[in-house]
């Protein structure tokens, strides 16, 4: 493994992500909504994941810079981030499939929304943002500059820690005891630990 490869696997985890996604967000702006949270605050937000997960990675992939953040390269760290990414894509490809027409990039409840605790559903409630934790991470392992490494895990998280509580009471809303006995028997992003 080498710098050159493992910027590439970013741009084409990136693609990859884009891909899965694509299909999704088309049909979901045809399926009618029936709840907002606060559409100016969550499209603001999103911001957030747009300059740390693309933007300040894709300066750094495209031109190297900022080089005085840089760090020495090392293969064994790119190759978990190879493998991160992976497990990552897989995560988003079975929530997305899982989740259907109940997806949304804001925070929005559907006419016929179901809640959905089945499959990877069955083991945390948040399965979407594991999976954005695990790129954010990918990105962190594969890329040797301080900044563009970790500007995912900080862009990211703070859009995870500002939405949580929202999306989980406006679910509250919207399916009462089922989801808060859902919420009793799982985790957010990782089982058993949070
Ligand atoms: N937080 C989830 C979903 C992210 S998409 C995850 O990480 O997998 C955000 C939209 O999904 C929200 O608008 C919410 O209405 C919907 N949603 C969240 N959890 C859901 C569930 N268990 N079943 C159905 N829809 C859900």
């Amino acid at each position: 493994m080498t710098l050159f490869w493992a910027k590439l696997i970013w741009g084409l985890g990136l693609i990859g992500w884009f891909a899965i996604r694509q299909p999704h967000a088309r049909r979901s702006r045809r399926t009618p909504k029936v709840t907002r949270d606060d559409p100016v605050r969550d499209r603001a937000l999103l911001a957030l994941p747009l300059i740390g997960m693309s933007l300040i990675p894709g300066i750094y992939v495209l031109t190297g810079e900022p080089r005085f953040a840089d760090y020495p390269f090392q293969p064994a760290l790119a190759w978990a981030g190879a493998v991160t990414f992976a497990l990552s894509l897989w995560l988003f490809y079975r929530t997305h499939k899982e989740l259907g027409r109940n997806w949304s990039v804001t925070l929005e409840i559907r006419e016929q929304h179901a809640l959905v605790t089945s499959g990877v559903y069955r083991y945390v409630r948040h399965p979407m943002y594991t999976a954005f934790w695990l790129w954010a991470l990918a990105q962190a392992l594969l890329l040797p500059n301080w900044i563009a490494g970790l500007s995912g895990l900080v862009g990211f998280g703070i859009l995870f820690f500002l939405r949580i509580r929202h999306e989980e009471e406006l679910m509250i809303e919207a399916f009462g005891e089922e989801y808060r006995r859902y919420m009793a028997r799982t985790s957010r992003i990782l089982p058993g630990i949070y």
